[in-house]
């Protein structure tokens, strides 16, 4: 069992995630769509903000998932991401403890759900 304050400043989150590089950071891909370019959830100009420190991993499972750690946001527009990663059949878990700068901003982890959670 790790020590608390380890697990705060390991970058890596968990110990079975493994980062992916060189490949589009885009919740539709996670989703098993393609991703639409200009105007995709991953260009969305109000979105810019959210979508800040984007990281893509896969899990010990193989699964695909994306981090972002935007400062502190806007209800509203984090609502209007939320629901629209929920429309893509993603969860999104939301955290206050982000690795990148703490106190300052949030963690979102967004992945695709479990079949049987889907709406
Ligand atoms: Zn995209």
């Amino acid at each position: 069992m790790p020590h608390e304050t380890e697990v705060k400043l390991d970058y890596s989150y968990d110990p079975e995630w493994r980062r992916v590089r060189g490949i589009r950071i885009c919740p539709m891909l996670i989703a098993n769509f393609v991703c639409e370019g200009r105007g995709c959830i991953c260009m969305r100009h109000d979105y810019k903000t959210i979508l800040d420190h984007g990281k893509l991993w896969v899990d010990g499972d193989s699964d695909p998932l994306i981090t972002y750690e935007p400062y502190k946001q806007e209800v509203a527009l984090l609502g209007a991401f939320i629901l629209q990663c929920k429309s893509l059949s993603l969860s999104v878990q939301r955290s206050e403890e982000s690795p990148h700068y703490p106190g300052q901003t949030i963690l979102l982890i967004v992945r695709a759900k479990p079949p049987e959670h889907r709406d």
